[in-house]
């Protein structure tokens, strides 16, 4: 089906972004992953290439465009190109809107050239060791000590987390405020006490940067509150419908990319004389997965429009997220199965898209939590 939502300039963007993996990001990308991170030049080129802070007003040197096309094609041209790594997206689509919408002008005109060139690179720390899905057991801690904050506490998969130049840390600043207790505190590199842990070793993913961070009497200054204080709650809630929008874009892209090049091996690859896709149950695998791609995008179209609008709610963000993520882990699989031995070679796209995309399901809300919110607003 053709898709509706992009317009000839959404097009223009993606050749531009095409452009700008094969010469500033594919070349690199296997020393990347040996390395663990990617290189800080990367992110200079993104910025100058105008791939970083669409969302953000001009006079900061943003693109003054809140159009999620943009974001939803970027998503899907690195998710293509196998490219997870360099994290575009945490930092247009998760970071960018706290800070353009909640920063003061003091705060925009300190952050957000930076955010823009690529020289200031952002993370968010939500999860700690003791506290994932749920938010209400985080023990990083902010204690009032007049003109600053002294923060105290640790953070655990942090994104970007070694490279990062400027940390959203959520943490407690009111202890006995539960949930509605937490604060956004804008941590920034060089400040005394902040300390960065291993880059840890995960199983796909491996040029992203995913890291511990730790904070030991940090003093934070005032003027790096973000947002209302202990207003955390309310602005996480607020954000993380278009982080989900955000994942679930890049997990379609990814299953749909999966089973081109799957139909591609399937129709080369002989067994019994005979190509792999004359078989019927290869050929139901196919129409299945095509089947389930064609209708997870015309929804998730649909949500990207619906949230162009401002229409877009955290139910169906969290329907996106979960269906879509799903069903890439699913793709993922079944993709893996028909390619046989050589699917399980490091060296073949579909066995790198199985380990990158695993993680899907469990960032940015796990698949569970995602149900919890849908099954909380139909059942209360
Ligand atoms: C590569 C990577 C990058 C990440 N990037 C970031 C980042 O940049 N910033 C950040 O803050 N965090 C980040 N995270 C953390 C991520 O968001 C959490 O791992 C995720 O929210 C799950 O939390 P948890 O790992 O503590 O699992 P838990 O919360 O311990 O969950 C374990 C299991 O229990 C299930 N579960 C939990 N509660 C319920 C319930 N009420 N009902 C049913 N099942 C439940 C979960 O769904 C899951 O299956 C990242 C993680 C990874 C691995």
């Amino acid at each position: 089906m053709k898709r509706q939502i992009f317009a000839p300039e959404h097009e223009a963007f993606r050749a531009t972004v095409r452009s700008f993996l094969a010469r500033e990001v594919l070349p690199y990308y296997e020393q990347w992953e040996k390395d663990g991170v990617v290189s800080r030049d990367a992110w200079r080129a993104a910025g100058k290439q105008g791939l970083l802070g669409f969302a953000v007003p001009e006079e900061y040197g943003g693109g003054g465009t809140p159009d999620f096309r943009y974001s939803a094609v970027l998503a899907e041209e690195f998710t293509r190109a196998g490219a997870p790594g360099l994290a575009l997206g945490l930092h247009n689509d998760i970071i960018g809107p706290y800070l353009t919408s909640l920063a003061t002008d003091e705060q925009k005109r300190r952050w957000l050239p930076g955010f823009c060139d690529g020289s200031l690179i952002t993370a968010i720390a939500m999860t700690e060791p003791g506290a994932g899905s749920d938010l209400q057991g985080i023990r990083t801690h902010a204690e009032d000590h007049g003109g600053h904050w002294v923060l105290n506490g640790s953070k655990t998969f942090i994104s970007n987390g070694i490279l990062a130049d400027l940390v959203i840390v959520v943490a407690k600043t009111t202890p006995e405020g539960g949930a509605h207790g937490l604060s956004l505190l804008v941590v920034e590199r060089g400040m005394d006490g902040f300390e960065r842990g291993r880059n840890l070793d995960k199983i796909g993913q491996k040029a992203q940067d995913t890291a511990e961070l730790f904070f030991r009497d940090v003093r934070v200054p005032k003027e790096n509150l973000l947002g209302d204080l202990d207003g955390a709650f309310v602005h996480l809630m607020t954000n993380l419908a278009q982080e989900r929008l955000s994942i679930a874009v890049s997990a379609i892209a990814a299953a749909e990319h999966l089973l081109e090049i799957t139909t591609e091996y399937v129709k080369e690859r002989e067994a019994f004389g005979r190509p792999l896709a004359t078989k019927q149950h290869i050929r139901f695998e196919i129409a299945e997965m095509a089947t389930e791609c064609a209708v997870t995008r015309t929804f998730l179209d649909r949500c990207i429009a619906d949230h162009d609008n401002g229409e877009l709610d955290a139910v169906h963000a969290s329907m996106a997220k979960w269906w879509a993520t799903e069903l890439q882990k699913r793709v993922a699989d079944r993709c893996l199965q028909l390619h046989g031995g050589y699917g399980y070679m490091s060296e073949f796209p579909v066995a790198r898209a199985f380990t990158d995309g695993r993680i899907q399901t469990i960032y940015g809300g796990t698949t569970e939590i995602m149900k919890e919110i849908i099954g909380r607003s139909l059942l209360g």
